[in-house]
């Protein structure tokens, strides 16, 4: 597989194309960035830890049913991908009240949601990611119809299910996340960027501790260290 030329950059990854059209690679960086890019950082070793990490869990989404763009890991930090052409919603699931669902809302800070609540952003630097409801997305022609948006809410609600379970058997609450979805060459729906500490939140189930991207936002210690530790559960 020849890698190619940069196709697109963003705040976590690389997107290289390859010899063949219908494959790309993602190269996973190491660097952080935080409310709205004001906040950046670089982590030596992050990328790799998040390239494996997001391997491991596309992998148990595949072996669940769930379609990915996920080929497989090339070296440390580059993982083959299937070419997709990417939705711009950032489609969010939560378990657990926290973040900009507490600020927005009121809830308080920890409380569990009787059931997985599915939320749609759109992804969008100059408006700073603005929640949308599904008829905000039609109007943007973000999706192509009401039945694609039930779909990345029946997706999201699938992944959740199958991350939930896998976590809490490692000990760890997953709090919430944040999935991205493409239409691949056929039109199909599939999972697209990644997932990993960067995208979700992790809480240990007996100490409340934060192990994901809360360790860099709030300085709570060191981000390695904490997505080392999901690494090591993911393995258990
Ligand atoms: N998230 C993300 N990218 C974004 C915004 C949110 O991966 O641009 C993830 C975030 O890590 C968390 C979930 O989506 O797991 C919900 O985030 P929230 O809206 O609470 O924002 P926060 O308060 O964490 O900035």
């Amino acid at each position: 597989m020849e890698k190619k030329e940069l196709l697109y950059e963003g705040k976590a990854k690389r997107i290289y194309a390859t010899d063949d059209e219908n494959l790309y690679i993602a190269e996973f960086k190491d660097d952080l960035t935080a409310f709205d890019a004001q906040k950046k950082g670089s982590e030596a070793g992050k990328g790799a830890l998040n390239c494996q990490i997001s391997s491991l869990l596309f992998e148990l989404l595949e072996e669940n049913g769930i379609p990915t763009h996920y080929v497989k890991r090339l070296n440390e930090n580059e993982m083959l991908i299937k070419r997709a052409e990417m939705i711009p919603i950032e489609v969010v699931v939560r378990n657990i009240a926290t973040g900009s669902l507490t600020r927005r809302l009121g809830i308080p800070d920890g409380k569990v949601l009787p059931f997985s609540l599915v939320e749609f952003y759109y992804k969008n630097d100059e408006l700073h990611d603005p929640i949308i409801n599904d008829e905000h997305a039609l109007i943007l022609d973000l999706a192509r119809s009401e039945s694609e948006l039930e779909e990345l809410k029946r997706l999201g609600r699938e992944i959740n299910v199958i991350l939930k379970s896998f976590f809490d058997k490692r000990e760890l609450n997953l709090v919430d996340f944040k999935v991205e979805f493409g239409r691949d060459k056929d039109g199909n729906i599939i999972l697209g960027d990644e997932i990993s500490p960067d995208s979700c939140k992790f809480w240990d189930k007996k100490t409340g501790e934060k192990l994901d991207k809360d360790v860099f936002r709030q300085d709570l210690g060191n981000v390695k260290v904490a997505y080392e530790e999901v690494l090591r559960r993911i393995l258990k």
